[in-house]
């Protein structure tokens, strides 16, 4: 799927950081903030803060800076958190387990709705709130329940069948834990995420001193 017109990755990734920073900043009571202030909250300059916050039509009032509440709001326009979305989880193992149960998804308005296994000792268990149910049932049934984002967190050698079956059913957007590199249709959406990989680049790091 072609992202051309969008906002660069980059640019969504620094605005969901932001966006966690500045619904602390509100919880402490916080109304307004210049851009140094928050380039500092998550450790960016002032100019890439003001130059964010423009790509998203938000500009700040000369000597007070911006309105924490305008922003949040502004903020979750522009990622599109501003609307709840819900998503089923494939493979609840150890990590699906903590992924489910982890409750600051829901800052994002994600919601976990159903789970899927293979494993005939977790089917009817739960994962965080939802029931996890036979993994060969779920293209029928995130088609009946309209789900169309997963997270894959199944081992990688059952990664792109499982996959495969999600698309089957109607999913378009995969969040994959696993090292497997899916090959998707072109209306699908894949983002690889790992933190093990994380720890093979802070090994270079501190290589280098
Ligand atoms: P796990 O073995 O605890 O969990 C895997 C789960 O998938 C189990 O519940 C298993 O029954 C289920 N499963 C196996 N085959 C299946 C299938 N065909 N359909 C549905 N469910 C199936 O493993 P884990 O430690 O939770 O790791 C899960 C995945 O996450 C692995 O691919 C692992 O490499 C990856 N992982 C990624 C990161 C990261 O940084 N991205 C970190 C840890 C683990």
């Amino acid at each position: 799927m072609s992202n051309e017109n969008s906002i660069p990755s980059a640019t969504l990734s620094r605005l969901a950081t932001l966006y966690q920073a500045l619904l602390d900043a509100r919880s402490r009571d916080v109304e307004c903030l210049n851009s140094a202030q928050i380039g500092a909250l998550i450790g960016i300059p002032a100019a890439q803060v003001r130059k964010d916050l423009s790509s998203l039509g938000e500009g700040g009032v000369p000597g007070v800076g911006y309105r924490v509440t305008d922003l949040i709001l502004g903020i979750a326009r522009c990622l599109k958190i501003d609307k709840k979305r819900r998503f089923a989880l494939v493979g609840a193992g150890r990590l699906g387990q903590a992924l489910a149960s982890y409750t600051g998804l829901a800052k994002m308005n994600f919601e976990l709705v159903m789970a899927f296994d293979n494993d005939p000792a977790k089917i009817g268990k739960h994962a965080g709130d939802a029931l996890i149910e036979p993994v060969a049932e779920m293209p029928a049934r995130l088609k009946q329940e309209g789900i169309k984002v997963i997270v894959l967190t199944v081992p990688a050698s059952a990664a792109q069948a499982t996959a495969d079956a999600a698309i089957s059913g109607g999913a378009r957007w995969v969040l994959n834990f696993t090292p497997a590199i899916l090959q998707v249709p072109r209306n699908c959406i894949v983002r690889d995420v790992s933190f093990t990989n994380e720890f093979a680049v802070l090994a270079h790091y501190m290589e280098e001193g």
